[in-house]
């Protein structure tokens, strides 16, 4: 018989044991995802971040297996063929990305907890898949026209990329209400210090 400790971190879903807490960050491209979970991995040394699988090229300084596994659509195909996936999404048009069972197990087997960075379909679809045992945090620019100054700013994506990831972020603010919580994205440092409270308090519940 399983005791309720074991069964808390029993399989919820996809043969897999529940071995630590997931947080997940999600929002439109250009809100400040990628710059508050680097913040987050440099205060909180028992957090890894969850390397997604993707299929699109590499972009400015990224390093293959440090930022993505960057795989051909063959590939990435294959694997979900092989249901190699906790969950993915073809983010943009032709364009895939997902999350690998085997790199949540690498991050629990070291004895850590998995941080994400996930649009927000794919986000709310871990979130649900997990429940309590994991926090869907949706980051908020201050505006649509910020959202805009900061794709430009960050000077990564061609005029094609820009306007498919804008047209994208209409839709995608729809989404806040449906995540556990909302962190404005206005100043920088303010941001960084909400997150790691709310993380803080997160990593200390049960
Ligand atoms: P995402 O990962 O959500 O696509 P990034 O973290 O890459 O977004 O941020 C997009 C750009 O905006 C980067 O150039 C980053 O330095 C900048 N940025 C992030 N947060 C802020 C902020 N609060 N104020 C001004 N610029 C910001
Ligand atoms: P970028 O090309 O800017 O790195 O990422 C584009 C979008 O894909 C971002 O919203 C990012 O959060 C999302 N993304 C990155 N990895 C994954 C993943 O594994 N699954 C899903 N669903 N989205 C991802």
């Amino acid at each position: 018989m399983m005791n309720a400790c074991a069964e808390k971190r029993a399989n919820v879903s996809n043969n897999f044991m529940i071995q630590g807490k997931l947080i997940i960050f999600s929002a439109p491209s250009g809100a400040g995802k990628t710059t508050i979970v680097k913040h987050l991995l440099k205060t909180f040394p028992q957090l890894s971040f969850s390397i997604s699988a993707t299929t699109r090229p590499l972009r400015g300084d990224e390093v293959h297996k440090k930022d993505y596994y960057f795989i051909s659509k063959e590939e990435f195909l294959h694997k979900v063929a092989k249901h190699e996936f906790v969950e993915f999404e073809e983010v943009y048009s032709g364009t895939f990305y997902g999350t690998l069972k085997s790199e949540i197990q690498r991050i629990w087997n070291e004895g850590k907890h998995v941080i994400f960075d996930l649009d927000v379909e794919g986000g709310l679809r871990l979130k649900k898949k997990y429940g309590a045992h994991a926090i869907a945090v949706f980051v908020q620019p201050p505006s649509i026209d910020v959202l805009i100054e900061r794709l430009r700013g960050r000077g990564t994506d061609n005029e094609d990329r820009l306007s498919e990831r804008i047209e994208k972020a209409e839709k995608e603010l729809s989404y806040a209400p449906q995540f556990d919580y909302i962190l404005k994205n206005h100043d920088l440092q303010t941001a960084c210090r909400e997150a790691e409270e709310m993380v803080s308090n997160f990593l200390n519940s049960h």
